[in-house]
């Protein structure tokens, strides 16, 4: 087997530069060269993962097909790549301590004593190089989280440090991304906080191979030089990377700066082919040159923060260029809706998708949301919660069960349509506890969702405690909301939707996670089809 090789991805300057989309449009161009290529990032918090922490911290919890609750840069990741990640691929502080810890209470360590250096450092190096050790990959990309410098990272530093010195020159690199910034009053691009953060890498033992720099100017030949001679860098080596239109065309703006070439260069690699990025180039002409507009409403309670639901815009946009339509994804607090304002809140939206949530906040407003999208025939998604709502909804309304609710808004309602599931009943602790990761669904014949996937079974990921109650099945089938989507192992339903109505479906899972560039997910790509159709109809009207 040949070695493999790893490419470490650290930040400078300030956060939020976009290491991930970074890291996941150079694993696209050595993936389109031909290498197999894996993404992996290691954060440097103290929650054992994401699951537990608040969507306006962090943005969106993405989920894996092995029910590990990660960062959502796994997500850019999957979008990128059409490769599945799992648990192997986000690691926190949090797991890194608790997995030393859990070894010193059991006594492996032998009487030691039990340090930052070499314990912890061994346990992410063991963690680094875990996939790369399966054999399934050539490259693995690691993304160090937080910003050079910070307390936090300095274990991560060590152990990047530590590990290119095992792995031997050439085995192992490091691209430094950082912020040239450009001030106004002065007209002019400045390099010196990439300066100080190049060095503050250098304090560490780490010299970056590659500097990638985040501008909103082109940098002109001389000041890649200057950033060359001043950061110890080749001056081929020197990256720009301008502000885009979309994440979508940063592989292509890499590929124009040679970030693959020097990369593999520096890893002693062949460059193999031209990357082939015809797929991908043609998702971004359909993208750019969009035949239809339409407006989706997205009703949530985490709108203010656009990351809390960056999956879903994600799948809008891979569904939007699928249909060559530009999908004006709007943002609804669920909390700013209710039965007297609905009309005027919801009035012009060619499709409507409910969101995923916990808690009781802004529920109403979601469910007279269902209401509206039911009764005025506007193509409806609900998703997880969203798709509770919408059992609840028909419950109260149609059937007429006034306080029906799910027990995890009220404990004590009459009619608890959607219920907690057994196996949650005792659980108390929170973390990583759900209904997690992918599991089957039978779709019924003849259904829209059948339709819809073309498919009669499907998998698709969860994260949730409740589920719809089957003692209500009956009625509300009989009503005309029919279960069209059931898990072949425990009977637990899946799928609702209301043949009446011409675009109207709840499910219990999540399908934005499974959403990529090479392959929208059917439900939005649908949804986004009947939004079309929905605002044609409305102007013949
Ligand atoms: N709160 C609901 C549950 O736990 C829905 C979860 C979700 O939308 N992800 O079942």
């Amino acid at each position: 087997m040949n070695q493999t090789k790893y490419i470490f991805v650290t930040g400078g300057v300030t956060s939020s530069l976009g290491k991930g989309i970074i890291a996941a449009s150079l694993a696209k161009l050595l993936q389109a060269r031909g290498y197999r290529t894996t993404i992996q990032k290691f954060d440097p918090y103290i929650n054992v993962d994401p699951g537990t922490l608040n969507p306006y911290e962090h943005g969106e919890c993405y989920v894996t097909d092995d029910g590990a609750e990660t960062d959502l840069d796994l997500g850019h990741y999957e979008r990128f790549l059409n490769v599945n990640t799992s648990q192997a691929n986000n690691v926190t502080t949090g797991r890194v301590y608790l997995s030393v810890i859990e070894k010193e209470r059991r006594g492996e360590f032998l009487g030691k004593t039990v340090q930052v250096v070499p314990h912890i450092t061994n346990e992410i190096k063991e963690r680094m190089q875990l996939l790369g050790h399966s054999g399934d990959y050539d490259i693995v990309i690691t993304e160090i989280g937080g910003t050079v410098g910070d307390i936090e990272s300095l274990p991560y530093i060590e152990s990047v440090r530590q590990l290119l010195w095992e792995l031997g020159e050439n085995n192992g690199i490091v691209i430094h991304l950082t912020l040239v910034p450009f001030l106004a009053a002065a007209g002019e691009l400045k390099t010196k906080p990439t300066q100080h953060s190049v060095k503050t890498l250098m304090e560490s033992g780490i010299k970056a191979d590659i500097l990638v720099c985040r501008t909103e100017h082109e940098l002109s030949s001389d000041l890649r030089q200057k950033l060359a001679l001043f950061c110890n860098v080749k001056q081929e080596a020197v990256i720009q990377s301008i502000d885009a239109s979309t994440i979508y065309d940063v592989p292509n703006l890499m590929l124009e700066e040679g970030l693959d070439k020097v990369a593999l260069k520096k890893l002693d690699l062949p460059e193999k082919n031209t990357p082939d990025l015809k797929h991908w180039n043609e998702f971004l002409y359909r993208l750019k040159n969009p035949k239809h507009t339409i407006n989706i409403g997205l009703v949530g309670k985490y709108v203010e923060l656009q990351d809390s639901y960056k999956s879903i815009l994600e799948a809008f946009i891979h569904a939007g260029s699928a249909n060559e339509t530009n999908v004006n994804v709007i943002s609804i607090h669920s909390e700013h809706v209710d039965s007297d304002n609905m009309e005027k809140r919801l009035k012009g939206l060619d499709g409507i998708l409910v969101a995923p949530g916990f808690g009781e906040r802004g529920i109403e407003g979601k469910i007279d949301t269902v209401r509206y999208a039911r009764e005025n025939n506007i193509p409806f998604l609900g998703i997880c919660l969203g798709m509770q709502m919408a059992v609840i909804e028909y419950a109260r309304n149609v059937l007429n069960l006034k306080d029906a609710n799910s027990t995890e808004m009220n404990a004590s309602t009459n009619n608890p349509v959607i219920n907690i599931m057994e196996a949650q009943k005792n659980i108390t602790d929170k973390g990583g506890t759900m209904r997690l990761g992918s599991w089957k669904c039978s779709l019924e014949e003849g259904s829209l969702a059948s339709k819809i996937y073309g498919v009669s079974e499907i998998e698709e990921r969860h994260r949730h405690r409740y589920e719809f109650n089957s003692e209500y099945k009956e009625a509300l089938e009989e009503a005309g909301l029919k279960a069209s989507g059931i898990n072949p192992d425990t009977g637990l339903v899946e799928v609702v939707e209301l043949p009446e109505h011409p675009f109207f479906i709840g499910v219990q899972y999540h399908p934005e996670y499974k959403s990529t560039v090479a392959n929208p997910h059917p439900l939005f790509v649908h949804l986004v089809k009947a939004a079309v159709a929905n605002k044609a109809k409305a102007k013949q009207a």
